[in-house]
């Protein structure tokens, strides 16, 4: 018989599994905390446990990790690691420290459908869906790998502070297995992350982001990268079923049920594709007084396949300043962990190149739309 990973329940679930062991609720919130608080594995460590229960446990579960296949650590703190989740494929997660925060960027899938032309995973096509336990065993890995290395940055004796859903691949196209991740993230149980400090990043899968809002509404960040639907349909190809409009329009209701009051909007800078001044007038046009929201300016990672530069940063500032000026919350994202890698996705990309979606996208031009408008 196959054991069960218990990583790939949250507590109700692992609840339910328990019950069909003839064991009660508080029974699967013991073993939910030796697994998600302690990063225990071993039943036979779990001391509380009666030891009848712990000899049921080692016969149809398991605690399973993912394989490494590599770390990288750059001198600036930041650690990316390479899970091997079998078949020749591989995922990433990032872990990013700074003064009040520690981030851990997760993967929700190997590959990815969503094919956005500045996006080494999208190059790499898709694979397949990450289960619960997957995403839940990046978090668990680097938890407790870092506790032991003695990051622990405060009284409550936990690392990461932050989970950001921005690894590889739609977090809203594996929304059964995504949903049961997020809700292990938050519950007091397990990592006790407030909805704040859990970000889902999509590309815009607006029926996904409407269910969301239901059933776990965490932050929200919208990979926008365009002012307008022609530019936007090149770049994020989803455009083309869920344009501008009905996406920020789902946008709009999502915020009645986020933990935050905004909306965070990416833009990857793209050279002469969408970062000149026209382009961020237009951004303002498109977004001021329509979703309360922060922009959030990404210098492009290059990588050979993309036939795309990085904004040169003068024009990244100009293109903010006009954001600023215009009222609305702009950052630009610090590049990190610069000396270890490029692009998100490259490293899983060299183990293994699975379509031919490098060569098909890689032979299609972005075609530049210069939007007209101007805001007085
Ligand atoms: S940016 Fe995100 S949604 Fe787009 S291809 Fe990359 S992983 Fe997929």
């Amino acid at each position: 018989m196959t054991a069960i990973n218990l990583l790939g329940f949250d507590l109700e679930g692992l609840v339910a599994f328990c019950e069909g062991l003839g064991e009660k609720r508080f029974r699967a919130v013991q073993l939910f905390r030796w697994i998600h608080q302690r990063g225990i594995a071993d039943f036979a460590q779990m001391s509380d446990l009666a030891k009848s229960l712990r000899e049921k446990l080692a016969g149809v579960a398991e605690v399973q990790a993912l394989s490494v296949l590599s770390e990288q650590r750059s001198s600036d703190g930041t650690i990316k690691w390479l899970f091997d989740v079998g078949g020749g494929n591989a995922v990433e997660s990032v872990y990013i420290p700074e003064d009040d925060r520690a981030t851990l960027c997760i993967s929700s899938q190997a590959g990815c459908a969503v094919g956005c032309r500045f996006c080494s995973t999208g190059h790499q096509g898709f694979s397949r869906n990450l289960s619960t336990a997957e995403i839940v065993a990046q978090l668990w890995f680097a938890e407790h790998l870092l506790r032991r290395e003695g990051h622990v940055r405060d009284q409550s004796g936990r690392v990461i502070s932050n989970v950001v859903m921005m690894g590889m691949g739609e977090p809203l196209q594996n929304y059964s297995a995504v949903v049961p991740a997020l809700k292990t993230f938050l519950d007091d149980h397990g990592y006790g992350l407030s909805r704040r400090r859990v970000t889902v990043s999509t590309s815009g899968v607006v029926p996904m982001i409407d269910r969301l809002r239901e059933d776990c509404p965490v932050a929200l960040a919208v990979s926008l990268h365009a002012p307008d639907d022609a530019l936007r349909d090149q770049l994020v190809p989803i455009n083309r079923k869920y344009p501008i409009a009905d996406l920020l329009q789902s946008c709009k209701q999502y915020l009645s049920a986020a933990p935050r009051d905004f909306i965070t909007f990416e833009y990857c800078m793209l050279d002469g594709v969408n970062d000149s001044v026209d382009q961020a007038r237009a951004l303002v046009d498109l977004l001021r007084g329509k979703v309360p929201c922060k922009l959030n300016l990404i210098p492009f990672n290059p990588f050979p396949e993309s036939g795309l530069k990085r904004s040169p940063r003068e024009r990244v500032q100009a293109f903010a300043d006009v954001l600023i000026q215009a009222g609305i919350v702009t950052t630009v994202r610090k590049t990190r962990g610069d000396d270890i890698d490029a692009a998100c996705g490259q490293l899983a990309g060299e183990v293994k190149d699975r379509t031919r979606a490098q060569e098909r996208m890689t032979r299609a031009p972005v075609v530049v739309h210069r939007p007209t408008r101007r805001i007085s």
